[in-house]
């Protein structure tokens, strides 16, 4: 992981946010490559779940809505994290992800220990519980700890449980809820009545529009209405660089179907959608997972889940998730709006509320997953070389052309109509500074899958050499079709 953010850093595609005031945690900032990239996924998804399908619409609503909207949808009862602070250390930790359990040794409880959630929290439990144990000179077998969630501890051993700041008891508070949406208010004056949201999820937006959408279009059910947009969620720990941030973007699709059972098949369907669509630009698939929700990890009025897991360095997380949501979200607003959100079937002439399957991710998540998948380190002619094998839709740059020298005039020029030429069609980039592997290197780290390089012999055969990222294979071609040559190797 470390590699992976520091070579974000350095190549401009991630910086942290505000980074000279001292940072800003949970915001960040996409550098000239990163935004690149970022533009790339979210066109892809568009390309591919809306203009090239006939049962997809688009929709772009505002961040801020009336805040009914988050009445309706439950956000503002129960969108919420139990939290708990350490009052000697100022920490906020999320409850869910601190875990505690008492020590025992020959059958006596010497105290607690405390972990956060991680990979590794039993091996760290064990080592805590041991330095205890020697700590206070005890002697016999240390049972094994069992860890339980903060949120499940009693009261009378809050005092009990050691923070994970200080390592001492008697600073931690009992667990609270709190509300992860951002509050604003709208207009000059601050009172109750002006106090909205920003947004927490772009999904809302599209249930308030369902009947806009389907009195300006010619849908029918079963068809989809999909939106990119940022969210922002108030969390208690942001961590994990952009996997977890308080501002980020999402991609999501409200896919309205039948009020039947056939909702099985549609989720099934839309579970192979997904996952095929991921491979498809680049997502490692060996490290792709299927989770379905089942028992009280699925949410009350939901009919199925499944996330697709990723296996990020620091474990195994969420990427997406699939929701078969039933038809809730209409139901509740056209309850609090008191506007029907019915649709008609012409056929059956029947009026129904229509049920909904939500295929949603974070766009800065897959960014990651796609950075995780693509960062690779290997040798080459003996020197160590780190190289992103990213597909070349999301690749920042598509092709870079590089003159051999840039003291030959005649070579600086021909470079420069293949340049010309190419950037028309592709994200292109010219590069004249520097020895020729150096100028390989730096675009194998940033992901460029072909290099051109303009050399003596273009001058006296009108050829080129394409240098492949991944192989670093180079093969001579006429500058003559290239263009042609170029559009089936980037498909
Ligand atoms: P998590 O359990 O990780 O908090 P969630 O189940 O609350 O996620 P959803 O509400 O289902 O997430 O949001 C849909 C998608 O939005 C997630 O699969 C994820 O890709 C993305 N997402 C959610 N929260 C964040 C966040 N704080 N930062 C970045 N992406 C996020």
């Amino acid at each position: 992981m470390e590699a992976i953010t520091s070579l974000c850093k350095r190549r401009g595609f991630i910086f942290q946010s505000s980074e000279i005031y001292g940072g800003c945690n949970g915001f960040f900032d996409y550098g000239p490559l990163g935004s690149q990239m970022k533009k790339n996924i979210k066109d892809a998804w568009w390309k591919d779940m809306v203009e090239s399908r006939d049962d997809m619409v688009g929709l772009d609503s505002s961040i801020i809505m009336h805040p009914s909207v988050w009445k309706a949808s439950g956000h503002v009862e129960g969108f919420s994290d139990p939290m708990v602070d350490c009052k000697a250390s100022k920490m906020r930790y999320r409850a869910d992800q601190l875990f505690f359990a008492p020590v025992i040794v020959e059958g006596e409880l010497i105290g607690y220990i405390s972990v956060l959630e991680s990979e590794k929290k039993a091996a760290e439990a064990l080592a805590l519980a041991e330095s205890l144990k020697r700590k206070l000179a005890k002697q016999g077998r240390l049972e094994t700890p069992i860890l339980t969630p903060y949120t499940e501890a009693k009261a009378e051993e809050y005092d009990l449980i050691p923070s994970p700041a200080t390592q001492k008891p008697g600073s931690l508070t009992a667990p609270r809820s709190f509300n992860l949406m951002f509050q604003t208010q709208i207009g000059a004056m601050a009172d109750a009545s002006t106090l909205s949201y920003l947004r927490p999820e772009t999904a809302q937006g599209i249930f308030i529009n369902f009947k806009n959408v389907l009195d300006s279009t010619r849908q029918k059910i079963p068809f989809g209405i999909a939106q990119i947009g940022k969210a922002f969620r108030n969390e208690i720990t942001p961590r994990n660089f952009i996997f977890r941030s308080r501002e980020f973007e999402q991609m999501e699709i409200e896919y309205f179907i039948p009020n039947d059972e056939s909702w099985k098949q549609w989720h099934q369907e839309w579970v192979d959608t997904r996952l095929n669509w991921l491979a498809s630009i680049g997502l490692d698939t060996a490290k792709v997972h299927l989770q379905a929700h089942e028992g009280k990890d699925l949410a009350h009025y939901a009919r199925a889940c499944t996330d697709i897991l990723f296996e990020f360095p620091f474990g195994l997380q969420e990427l997406e998730g699939i929701a078969a949501r039933g038809n809730f979200d209409l139901t509740q607003h056209s309850t609090h709006s008191g506007k029907p959100l019915e649709y008609f079937d012409e056929e059956s002439k029947q009026r129904y509320i229509p049920q909904v399957i939500e295929p949603s991710i974070g766009v800065d998540r897959l960014f990651l997953a796609l950075l995780c998948s693509a960062y690779k380190e290997d040798i080459i002619d003996g020197e160590k070389r780190s190289l992103l094998q990213l597909h070349p839709r999301i690749a920042p740059i598509q092709l870079a052309v590089l003159p051999l020298v840039k003291n030959k005039e005649a070579i600086v020029e021909k470079a420069n109509a293949v340049y010309q030429m190419l950037k028309k069609h592709w994200r292109t980039f010219y590069d004249a500074s520097g020895a020729i592997g150096r100028r390989y290197r730096r675009m194998d780290e940033i992901g460029t899958p072909f290099c051109i390089t303009i050399d003596f012999e273009t001058l006296e055969n009108n050829t080129l050499t394409l240098r492949h990222r991944d192989s670093t294979q180079q093969e001579r071609l006429p500058i003559e079709g290239l263009s042609g040559y170029l559009r089936d190797l980037l498909a």
